[in-house]
């Protein structure tokens, strides 16, 4: 790579001793389902031209970036209050390694301004979610830290270009979308106060009106991204009324015209559990000058698409953080021998993972399945897919970004000791994964909004059901029990979500309800793909993979049964008996 400042170490092949790890796989080669989905969603000729784009990423990502994010998560950021002429100017230091993360994302790639700015990467129009969330998916296998910082200047360049003055846009706009790294400045999204971080109505930071500006004051309690030149956030105008419905949306620039800091001070950075690498600060405004973006009393409503364009963000990132461990255990499943044996070829660990690809590919159809819906909502205007991506969302955020947290972890034992070991990246992405579920709304918030808003409120859940029927339809091609048995499937949970929507006194059913939606869409979405990959290239393996959705996360099991019956190894055989697959034999499909 021209103009490197790290320079990548050379892959390590382990040792006789210790099981190799992921150093030197290309991450877009390593995984042919995502191939498969994009040619599903994309147009021929998008997905021609991405292609040697997401092969180069890919690679970057099994290696290089990959050296880099271990080095910038172990030499964290750092706040400066002073240069060193002694004047009070805060600054945050970075490790180079950090650096060339960002000049990889923002400058080579660009996938901060895929949707946003024409002509990135030679294509001559901006992508669509689907395309662009294929870059966020192999980037963030490598780096997951750097996700947030990409994912919140997208998010600030999408609210100032929707509810900005023609001022404001003609100031920022251009910043948030560069891919010339000396004219970047990237974005942050600052709502949590210690007063609220879910119950966002009670924060106090208010905003006083001064001629055609605001001024700031208060304090925001997590900030991503801390020194971001372009900041979105919400505050209280002076005398606006209470809880949410009081609060406005404005953008809080790091330097004023004349080049001098704004009034804002950075008072610490925290230190994390995960996302070591980026910084994440606590601040102080004393009169910072900000400017009100769109309506004043519909900052929150317009705070919440940012929210939800970084809720499908993340379901992808944490999708991304899966497929790395998923790597690195099958790395290590081929590659290290114990009693004799490879572990790949020792029935437990080929149960154990299975169990860890499972949710892996659940994650990874309905990533494009809710940016699928996202592009004909958003760019063809339908309302089916507006609702559609109303229930997928908080869906996926919900339920992606609880598995994050489990597969990582089982995916870290699957290298024994040295797994628990920060040399490792398995170490770190457990760190990171436990992140998903938190930011951008906790699992109890995200499984609120699907059911009582979503679903009680919107009533999108008519939308999931007719797409997913819509689904069925479409692939004459299954075994008519099985979509018989999908189909009563996606009743039970539509009308089991309804149930709990409907009754203030189930609220607590909200995650199982949520769970289920999300696992039924999975069923049915993997079951669709797998009759057009299987028309495609004849591979049937995401059948196998539907099929072990219904057992293993949708069926209650008997701890005490075994798993009898012969095993069978093919796909068709597998689908049509009634008792739980033998894994085995899924495991003789779906792991080679
Ligand atoms: C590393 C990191 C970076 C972050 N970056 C940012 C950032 O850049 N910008 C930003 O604005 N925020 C950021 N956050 C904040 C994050 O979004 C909040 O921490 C999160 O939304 C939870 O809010 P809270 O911390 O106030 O917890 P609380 O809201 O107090 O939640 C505490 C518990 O109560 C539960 N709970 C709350 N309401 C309900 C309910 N109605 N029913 C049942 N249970 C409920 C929650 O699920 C949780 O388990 C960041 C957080 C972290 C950890």
């Amino acid at each position: 790579m021209p103009g490197n400042a790290i320079t990548t170490q050379q892959p390590s092949p382990g040792s006789d001793l210790v099981a190799p790890d992921t150093t030197g796989l290309n991450f877009f080669r390593a995984d042919a389902s995502l191939t498969d989905l994009l040619q599903l969603h994309l147009p021929e000729e998008l997905w021609r031209h991405i292609e040697p784009h997401l092969d180069r990423l890919g690679g970057l990502a099994g290696d290089h970036l990959d050296h880099c994010a271990r080095l910038a998560d172990r030499h964290g950021p750092v706040l400066h209050q002073r240069d060193r002429f002694g004047r009070d100017e805060q600054w945050i230091q970075y490790h180079p390694a950090y650096r060339e993360l960002e000049r990889a994302a923002f400058g080579e790639f660009g996938i901060h301004a895929m949707s946003h700015r024409r002509g990135i990467l030679g294509w001559p129009e901006t992508y669509p979610a689907v395309a662009k969330h294929a870059f966020t998916y192999l980037f963030n296998q490598a780096e997951f830290g750097l996700g947030c910082p990409i994912n919140v200047t997208d998010g600030a360049a999408l609210l100032l270009s929707r509810y900005g003055d023609a001022a404001l846009k003609a100031k920022y706009l251009d910043g948030l979308t560069q891919t010339d790294m000396a004219k970047l400045t990237q974005g942050a999204q600052f709502m949590t106060e210690k007063e609220g971080g879910s119950d966002v109505g009670k924060l106090t930071t208010t905003a006083v009106p001064e001629g055609g500006h605001w001024r700031l004051h208060g304090e925001k309690w997590f900030c991503s991204n801390a020194d971001a030149s372009v900041v979105m956030l919400l505050a209280r105008p002076e005398g606006a009324a209470p809880g949410t419905r009081g609060l406005g949306l404005f953008l809080m620039p790091r330097r004023l015209d004349d080049g001098s800091p704004n009034r804002y001070r950075i008072v610490r950075l925290k230190d994390k559990l995960g996302t070591r690498s980026m910084a994440s600060g606590e601040i102080k405004f004393e009169g910072a000058l900000a400017y009100a973006v769109g309506r004043l009393d519909r900052g929150f409503v317009q705070m919440a698409e940012m929210v939800n364009w970084s809720r499908l963000s993340n379901g992808v990132k944490s999708t991304a953080l899966m497929r790395r461990a998923l790597h690195d255990a099958l790395t290590v499943a081929r590659g290290r021998k114990v009693f004799g044996r490879r572990i790949i070829d020792l029935p437990l660990a080929r149960r154990q993972l299975l169990k860890i690809m499972l949710p892996v590919e659940q994650a990874l159809s309905l990533c494009f399945t809710t940016a699928d819906a996202l592009d004909r909502a958003e760019i063809g205007g339908s309302q089916e897919a507006a609702a559609l991506l109303r229930i997928l969302t908080p869906t996926l955020k919900y339920r992606a970004t609880r598995d994050a947290r489990k597969v990582c972890g089982d995916a870290l034992e699957m290298r024994g000791g040295v797994g628990y070991i920060e040399e490792f990246a398995t170490a770190r992405l457990l760190r990171d994964a436990h992140l998903g579920s938190i930011w951008e709304g906790t699992g109890n918030i995200v499984a609120l909004d699907a059911l009582a808003r979503a679903v009680g409120r919107h009533g999108a859940e008519a939308a999931l059901a007719a797409d997913l029927h819509a689904r069925l339809n479409e692939s004459p091609a299954l075994p008519p029990a099985y979509r018989d048995r999908l189909r009563a499937l996606v009743d039970r949970a539509v009308a089991f979500a309804r149930t709990v929507a409907a009754d203030a006194g189930r609220e607590a059913d909200a995650r199982r309800a949520t769970s289920a939606l999300y696992h039924v869409a999975s069923a049915v979405t993997l079951a669709w793909e797998a009759v057009r990959v299987h028309e495609r290239r004849g591979d049937a393996r995401r059948l196998v993979l539907s099929r072990l959705v219904l057992d293993h996360r949708l069926s209650p099991r008997d701890p005490l049964a075994g798993e009898a019956g012969p095993a069978q190894d093919r796909a068709a055989g597998l689908l049509l008996d009634e008792a739980p697959v033998p894994m085995a034999a899924a495991a003789a499909v779906a792991l080679n």
